[in-house]
This record gives structure tokens, C-alpha cells and sequence, in this order.
């Protein structure tokens, strides 16, 4: 393991000229990109832009190319997922895949085995607290996985990405798939979670409005390529649009 030297607290999540192919295509090319503590980051970007690949590969879950990530000021490029995960870094991916045919609480029990230990002393968390923070699973804890809704699963995602400890939360696809009314909960559930616990969250959110409106800061994918990184407070809607399909401003 090697130490960053400039190493900073404040910095929880970082990327440094990421890249990531599948077979020759190149998918996610030369990314940086830094999370600090207790931030939302929105990833925008049209299809095939990359995103996916991008939360995978910071996951550990999609090899890298090139280039590296830090976790914590450590760097983890060299570590397999499950080690990311024990070490604070969390994915939910996109199609949510809980075990189907287990009840909600086991998708919860199983994830509480794959996580490391506190880092800093604070209480983690457990199927109790998890039922707080996203009281619409109350009812579901007995349920299969495989019979609930889309938003219910989301939710069910994000407790079982809780209970592995998560210093950073990457969300895929957050609202892919839910109707309006899953969506409103969804992010509510977020909203707490981020008030309650200061979870650092990383995004992938298809509806720009929604991504602007809840994130601190939004980065915009072209052809894996981060073509715009900027405050989401204020951000011109066109400009990001203009970004997502690539079109030229005259300077
Ligand atoms: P979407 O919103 O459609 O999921 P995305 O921004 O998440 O798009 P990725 O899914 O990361 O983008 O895809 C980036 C590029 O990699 C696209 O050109 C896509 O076709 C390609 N790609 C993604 N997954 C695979 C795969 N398993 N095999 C081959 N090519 C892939």
C-alpha cells in the first residue's frame, strides 16, 4: 500500500486519470475527480458517456486501465472490491442486484459480514438503525427481495450498501426504472441519510433537474471524459446540457 503524500483528510474519494476499457473501447478516459467529506456529487451524462463504467471501476468491481484511486488519502487501485467495500466504499449498482430469492433482512445480514471495521469508533450500522433511517423497509424485512418495486428495491440497495459501514456511497442509477412518486422517496431517504449520518454520496442521476436540485456539485461525462465539473448552486441548465451533447460555445 502506498501513502499518499498529500494526503488530506478533507479529500475522501479520489480519482486520478482514471481510465477503463471494455476490450477496445475505451470507456472512461484519463478522470479525476476528487470527493471531499460529507459531499453530494452528481454524475451526469447521456448514454454510453461512461458512468457506469466510471462507479465501477472507483468500485473496484471493473478493472482500471490506468491511472489510480484513493480512498481515505490511501491509495486502493490495486485492491479487489470487497476490500474497497471493508474499507469504507460502497456501490449501489445499476439493477440493484439483491439476492432475489432472500428476504430483505438477509440481503442485510449477509452485506453486515462484508464489512471492516470502524474507522472512527462511531456506531455503526445496524438492521435497527438502517429501518430508521428508510422506514419504508419496516414492512419488507420478511419479504423475498424479488417481490418488492423498483423503488423499494432502490431502497433495499441503499440499506445494504449501509450496512457494510460506507465512508462514501456510489449510487448508480438512482432513478432509472421508479415511477415520480418512488423517485420523491428515494431521494428523501438520501436527504436524511446525508443530514443524520454526513454520508459522502456520488451519484449517477439521469434527471439533470434532480441532479442539481440535490447535489452539491456536478460533474458531466462526455464520451469519458469529464467535460464539466462545476457548483451545482447557480449552474446554468444549458450549460450543463450544452456539455452533456457536446456543443461548442464561440469564446
Ligand atoms: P448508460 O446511461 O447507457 O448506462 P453510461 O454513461 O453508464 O451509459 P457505460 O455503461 O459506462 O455508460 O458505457 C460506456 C461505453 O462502454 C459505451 O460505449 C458502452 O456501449 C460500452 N460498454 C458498457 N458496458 C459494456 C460491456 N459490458 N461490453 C462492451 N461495451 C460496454
Amino acid at each position: 500500500m502506498s501513502v499518499n503524500p498529500e494526503k488530506s483528510t478533507d479529500v475522501l474519494l479520489e480519482a486520478r486519470h482514471l481510465s477503463a476499457s471494455h476490450g477496445q473501447l475505451v470507456a472512461v478516459r484519463e478522470v479525476s475527480l476528487q470527493l471531499r467529506a460529507g459531499e453530494t456529487v452528481a454524475l451526469v451524462g447521456s448514454n454510453g458517456a461512461g458512468k457506469t463504467t466510471l462507479m465501477r471501476t472507483l468500485a473496484g468491481v471493473h478493472p482500471a486501465q490506468g491511472g489510480s484511486v484513493w480512498l481515505g488519502g490511501d491509495e486502493v487501485s490495486a485492491r479487489p472490491a470487497h476490500q474497497r467495500v471493508q474499507q469504507g466504499l460502497a456501490l449501489v449498482p445499476e439493477g440493484r442486484r439483491l439476492f432475489a430469492d432472500m428476504t430483505v433482512r438477509e440481503n442485510l445480514l449477509l452485506a453486515q459480514e462484508h464489512r471492516g471495521r470502524l474507522r472512527d469508533g462511531g456506531a455503526g450500522w445496524t438492521i435497527e438503525r438502517v429501518v430508521q433511517a428508510l422506514p419504508a423497509l419496516q414492512p419488507l424485512m420478511n419479504r423475498p427481495a424479488g417481490a418488492l418495486s423498483g423503488g423499494q428495491r432502490q431502497a433495499a440497495a441503499i440499506a445494504r450498501a449501509l450496512m457494510t459501514n460506507p465512508r462514501v456511497l456510489l449510487i448508480d442509477e438512482v432513478s432509472l426504472g421508479l415511477s415520480p412518486r418512488a423517485v420523491d422517496e428515494v431521494y428523501q431517504h438520501l436527504h436524511d441519510l446525508r443530514r443524520e449520518a454526513g454520508t459522502t454520496l456520488l451519484l449517477v442521476e439521469q434527471d439533470l433537474g434532480r441532479a442539481m436540485a440535490f447535489a452539491d456539485r456536478v460533474l458531466c461525462l462526455r464520451e469519458g471524459r469529464i467535460v464539466l465539473a462545476a457548483a451545482a448552486a447557480g449552474l446554468d441548465r444549458q450549460l450543463v446540457t450544452d456539455a452533456y451533447f457536446g456543443v461548442e460555445h464561440a469564446t
